[in-house]
């Protein structure tokens, strides 16, 4: 296998165990050292060296390890498995958002599925299992209106009170600045004054 694609002239012939080009001088050495060396793999069909199998096996087709489930997943069955099977995979609850093992996930919201939230516009206390059918059933066409209006009156409640406190705000804030202003000047002034009196008493 040594000295075989070293200079580009030499003519080649195709090995037709590993398929790689091999300088005719040398292709019946090498398709013994082939044959007997190199291996097809029998999982992804890439031929690897005999004496590498195992190391190619495990890191290309050994079940994985789950951290998660201590479970060992085959190789081609690892992103189903972490999508969607291993029992200790992360999930939110539909209703609370708490991330919990998909085992324990079915218990959680059986229980937290079961909570009740007040509506409003029935004035009873619906289950969160059955809120998005209660939503849809009662309040589809008429909760866009009524959430409209709410988020109006909101509006309102909250610009009137904002518009009426910014004007007072405004002037006393003005009127700080101003009186700084203005405490300066006369510090200054009766510190002018103060100076030059002491300065006479010298003279
Ligand atoms: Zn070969
Ligand atoms: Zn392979
Ligand atoms: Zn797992
Ligand atoms: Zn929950
Ligand atoms: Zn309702």
């Amino acid at each position: 296998m040594a000295a075989t694609d070293s200079d580009p002239a030499v003519t080649t012939s195709t090995c037709a165990h590993c398929h790689r080009e091999i300088p005719s001088s040398n292709i019946a050495l090498h398709s013994v050292h082939c044959a007997r060396n190199l291996q097809k793999c029998e999982h992804c069909g890439d031929m690897v060296p005999r004496k590498l199998m195992d190391e190619h096996y495990d890191e290309n087709h050994a079940p994985v390890n789950c951290s998660l489930c201590k479970r060992s997943v085959e190789r081609e069955l690892w992103d189903l498995h972490t999508g969607i099977q291993c029992p200790q995979r992360m999930l939110a609850c539909q209703y609370c958002e708490f991330e919990l093992p998909a085992i324990d996930l079915f218990e959680h919201q059986d229980v937290c599925g079961n909570r009740t939230e007040y509506c409003q516009i029935c004035r009873k206390y619906i289950r969160l299992r059955e809120w998005i059918g209660h939503e849809l059933q009662f309040h589809t066409n008429s909760n866009a209106a009524t959430e409209l209006s709410s988020d109006r009156t909101m509006l309102e409640e909250e610009r009137a009170p904002v518009a009426a406190a910014e004007h007072p705000v405004r002037p006393t804030a003005h009127a700080s600045h101003r009186t700084q202003l203005l405490l300066t000047i006369a510090i200054t002034g009766i510190a002018v004054i103060i100076g030059s009196i002491l300065y006479q008493k010298k003279g």
